[in-house]
């Protein structure tokens, strides 16, 4: 996966970077969070981000899979709220994809972005264009494909995932409330960019920053 560490090693300091850094958006994500919904998905994330470093902390020598899932039950367990049972469902598919795979690669990653966007999409029963984290994440699961398709490296998909998350993360400002809280604004969502699908963005940035600097091939 990278230049002189296990695929593990990489995924590691991936979770610790999000863990680290996320959190520091937590008020601008309840920001946005109060133009369409209640305030609080910046507290969520920071749950999030709590339970998925403690689990981090508790690893045993466990494969990249066991990983993704044990800090995806993590988070489904503790982080609460619309965003966090769906983020946690999404990297309990994300560990099943990698478990049930061959060698960890660029081919792996992308087909994990895609059974994390198939487990928001069917644990949401959420359609793209809803205004949803499903706007930012099936984009980066599409565009992860595509650029694993021509040869990519880990880090080029995951790059060009987060590419894609940000586009999509504003185009949800366009898009008009079908689900979840903004769902019940409807119209009055509009202008207003989606908070979960701006999460996502951001996560896929800071795994994309990380595994550019440590040079994943
Ligand atoms: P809550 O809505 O419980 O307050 P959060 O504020 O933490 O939860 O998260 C809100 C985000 O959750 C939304 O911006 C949206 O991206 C996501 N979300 C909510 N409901 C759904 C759903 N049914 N499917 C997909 N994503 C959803
Ligand atoms: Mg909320």
């Amino acid at each position: 996966m990278m230049d002189g560490a296990a695929p593990i090693d990489s995924l590691v300091d991936v979770l610790r970077a999000i863990c680290d850094e996320l959190p520091q958006h937590e008020s601008r994500l309840n920001g946005l969070d109060a133009a369409v919904g209640d305030g609080d998905h910046g507290f969520t994330i920071t749950r999030c981000c709590s339970a998925m470093g403690e689990q981090v902390g508790l690893f045993m020598d466990p494969s990249v899979g066991q990983a993704l899932e044990s800090v995806g039950m993590a988070v489904v367990a503790r982080a609460g709220g619309a965003s966090g049972a769906l983020l946690g469902s999404a990297l309990v598919a994300a560990g099943r994809s990698a478990a049930a795979d061959g060698p960890a690669g660029a081919a792996s990653a992308a087909r994990m972005l895609d059974a994390a966007q198939r487990a928001v999409a069917s644990r949401g029963r959420v359609e793209p264009g809803d205004k949803t984290m499903l706007d930012a994440l099936l984009p980066a699961a599409t565009e992860a494909g595509r650029v694993a398709d021509a040869g990519g490296s880990v880090a080029d998909v995951i790059g060009a995932a987060a590419d894609a998350a940000e586009r999509g993360a504003a185009a949800t400002g366009d898009m008009i409330g079908r689900a979840g809280r903004a769902g019940r604004l409807g119209e009055r969502s509009l202008g207003h960019p989606d908070p979960g699908a701006v999460s996502v963005a951001l996560m896929l940035r800071i795994a994309a920053d990380r595994l550019r600097s440590e040079g994943a091939t």
